[in-house]
């Protein structure tokens, strides 16, 4: 389906499909008479033959092989003994056929083996006990014939989960074009994902375009069905490979190795040297983790934002690492310099540390902040410091930023931050600095009710990696990672480190008393670290909740006009890209007036309320249904054409016409309309409203949709 919706042709693609022809694709591919083909886990045998075979994404977790038994005499894999399996091709001992007779502790010799050719519509009539079947496929004429079968399979209980089916490339072209490889892999699964969600559309797309073995319709749903069981999240499982690689070694004896990162695709790594340097490289990090919340040393082992980074890049590169633990930051410099270690976690760019070392990508931005006494008025900038004493942590940035910069500031360097706070606290220095992370990390870590963050300067961190000067190669694969991430995945990392502050009680008492003593002007700040240390959490469910009040009709509690608009403009969108139907119901009550003039407007309210949960009652979860304004109400109808939307609008009418409004009788009078090619939104609800009011017209407490 990528093809048929042009996902590949957006990328710049320019794709052939061509039919599975399994055993001469590999070859056809490390020729590089074509870009990419699919195997199954006979791949990974192929690479440790030495074929340059590169994978690129899984497609089906397990294997679609199966033995399909007839006789009911055959109830495990062991009564397969002496019996009759017949099947297209002359198994091997690693083929999933082997494998899954080796699972009842038989082999190919335990059973008599009949090659036939198979009838696509009729395998069963070869009088064999045993077939060896895909499980999208053959099953389902035996279910058409009524006949009872079993089917045996690869089992994940035996450890013998194995992938199905694999996309994969050449060595050569992987280095050769590894963008468009990455490009035709998100199109692939684009694609994929489309196929999985729309499956009677893709149904049709075959049987119109591709069914060259002139399959029936029914035959392609089963088939669907069946495949949606098999299909992966379209990621390697590590340690998945790693087993086959290791099962395959062992049955076919090879002596040959390789490894992940050489035989799968990353879009990180795109020439063949990085891939060696990977390979023959452990990373050697060094920090003294004891600066939260980027690297922390505790427990719960090492952490923090700069950690988490750091392992999401080496999953991406396949690294290999070692950490050590040194008491100073002085000591990580000097081995960086002199190239003992390779990289430590989180740092800034500075020209003395750049004199040695190379530098990342920043993966954050963080503000340096100044903390004192409660009882301190707010320090609108540095200046004010001047002649007084402050706490810094002896080469880290903002040692160095202020001692270049405030030459008039007295500093006294200390080992890291929380000494340099709790000498705040103690009345020792009249200021400590360092990044606001860090400082409010350490404020609550330590309770320290009478400091407090003061003041920001105008000094931004941004946080990077540093690595030895020699390491460029591996600078530049961790740019390329670093400048992918997304900013969601960057906020799920920092609020891993508040949640589990929130977790350990952060002291609100502490934030209470800097709030109520405070100028507005810290107020401010105080509100700044709040969102970002506390409160982000509180704020995010508080916005949703906003949103939620925004969308909702106070009376009815249903979706308001501006959902709908919010909505249908979203859906008009769609349904056009898509070419999905889409209609839309518009519909009134009859007759309202006379409710509130005869009984009142609490009973009229009674009925408006009352009516829209009816009505919500009969709708699928997909239908979007709110409230126009006075009595008049929208049901929104995705993925449904005029036929289909106008019995919903019927079934309504009819659920509303018998439904007892507490000793009332109400009707309603409805217009349905679908969506037109390049219909404007406000063209497509006034199409709806005419047909209402063509259906008040002609007597009410009908549907009109034309
Ligand atoms: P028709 O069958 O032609 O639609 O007649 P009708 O009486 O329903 O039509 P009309 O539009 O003249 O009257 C609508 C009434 O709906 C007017 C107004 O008092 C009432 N109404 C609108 N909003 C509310 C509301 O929130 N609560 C109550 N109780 N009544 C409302
Ligand atoms: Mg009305
Ligand atoms: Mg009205």
């Amino acid at each position: 389906m990528a093809k048929e919706m042009g996902y590949y042709k957006d990328a710049g693609l320019n794709v052939t499909i061509r039919e599975f022809k399994k055993p001469s694709d590999i070859k056809k591919v490390i020729s590089g008479d074509i870009e990419f083909g699919i195997s199954d886990f006979k791949l990974i045998k192929e690479r440790l033959k030495g074929k340059k075979v590169v994978a690129i994404m899984p497609i089906f977790e397990v294997s679609p092989a199966a033995l399909m038994s007839i006789n009911p005499a055959i109830k495990s894999i062991k009564d397969m003994e002496g019996k009759t399996l017949c099947m297209g091709f002359k198994p091997s001992k690693y083929s999933s056929i082997g494998m899954i007779l080796s699972q009842g502790g038989l082999d190919l010799t335990d059973i008599k083996i009949k090659k036939i050719d198979f009838d696509k519509n009729n395998i069963l009539n070869q009088k064999c006990d045993i077939y060896s079947v895909y499980s999208t496929d053959q099953p389902y004429w035996a279910k058409k014939q009524n006949i009872t079968y079993k089917l045996f399979r690869l089992s994940k209980n035996m450890n013998l989960d194995l992938y199905g089916d694999m996309l994969f490339t050449s060595e050569k072209f992987r280095f050769e074009d590894p963008k468009s490889i990455e490009k035709f892999k998100k199109a692939s699964i684009k694609g994929w994902e489309y196929a999985l969600s729309h499956r009677g559309k893709t149904i049709d797309v075959i049987l119109n375009k591709y069914n060259t073995q002139n399959l029936t319709k029914e035959k392609l749903q089963f088939e669907a069905q069946e495949i949606k069981k098999l299909v992966s999240n379209f990621k390697f499982n590590r340690e998945k490979v790693k087993k086959i690689k290791t099962l395959t070694m062992l049955l076919t004896k090879s002596k040959y190795d390789f490894d992940l990162v050489e035989f799968i695709f990353s879009p990180y790594i795109i020439y063949k040297e990085e891939v060696n340097f990977i390979k023959n490289h452990t990373i050697k990090t060094i920090d003294t983790g004891d600066w939260p919340p980027y690297v922390m040393n505790d427990d719960s082992g090492l952490r923090g934002i700069g950690v988490d980074i750091f392992k999401i890049i080496k999953n991406c590169l396949y690294l290999k690492s070692s950490t050590k633990i040194v008491e100073d930051w002085s000591r990580v410099l000097d081995t960086i310099k002199h190239k003992e270690a390779d990289l430590t976690f989180s740092t800034t760019w500075s020209e003395n540390k750049a004199k040695y070392a190379i530098f990342s990508e920043p993966y954050r931005t963080d503000k340096i902040a100044i903390a004192t006494k409660s009882d301190i008025s707010f320090i609108p900038n540095l200046d004010f410091l001047n002649n007084k004493t402050v706490a810094i942590a002896k080469n880290y940035t903002a040692y160095e930023l202020v001692k270049t910069n405030y030459p008039k500031i007295k500093i006294k360097s200390v080992k890291n931050t929380q000494e340099a706070i709790k000498l705040v606290n103690e009345g020792e220095v009249f200021a400590a600095i360092d990044i606001l992370p860090t400082l409010a990390y350490e404020i609550s870590n330590l309770a320290l009710l009478d400091v407090k963050i003061n003041g920001l300067t105008k000094f931004d961190f941004k946080v990077s990696f540093m690595f030895r000067d020699d390491y460029k190669m591996l600078k530049e694969m961790f740019d390329r990672v670093i400048n992918d991430l997304d900013e969601d995945k960057k906020k799920k990392i920092l609020n891993n480190y508040i949640k589990v502050k929130v977790q350990e009680g952060y002291s609100k008492k502490f934030l209470n008393s800097i709030y109520i003593k405070s100028s507005i002007i810290i107020t401010i700040l105080v509100i700044v670290i709040l969102v970002i240390f506390v409160q982000l959490i509180k704020i995010l469910k508080l916005k949703k909740e906003l949103q939620k009040i925004a969308y909702r009709d106070t009376l009815t509690e249903i979706y308001n006009r501006l959902k709908l608009k919010d909505e249908l403009k979203k859906l008009i969108k769609l349904s056009q890209r898509h070419s999905l139907p889409l209609s839309l119901i518009y519909f009134d009550i009859d007759n309202f007036k006379k409710v509130n003039d005869n009984y009142g407007h609490d009973k009229g309210d009674y009925v408006l309320k009352t009516l829209s949960k009816v009505t919500m009652k009969n709708l699928r979860d997909t239908d979007i249904f709110g409230r126009w304004g006075g009595e008049e109400f929208i049901i929104i109808l995705p993925h449904t054409n005029k036929k289909e939307a106008k019995n919903v609008a019927q079934k309504i009418r009819q659920k509303v016409e018998s439904y007892n409004f507490d000793g009332l009788h109400i009707t309603i009078s409805l217009g349905v309309s679908t969506l037109r090619l390049n219909e404007t939104m406000d063209e497509f609800i006034n199409r709806a409203d005419r047909r209402l009011l063509k259906a008040k017209s002609s007597g009410k407490n009908i549907v009109i949709d034309e």
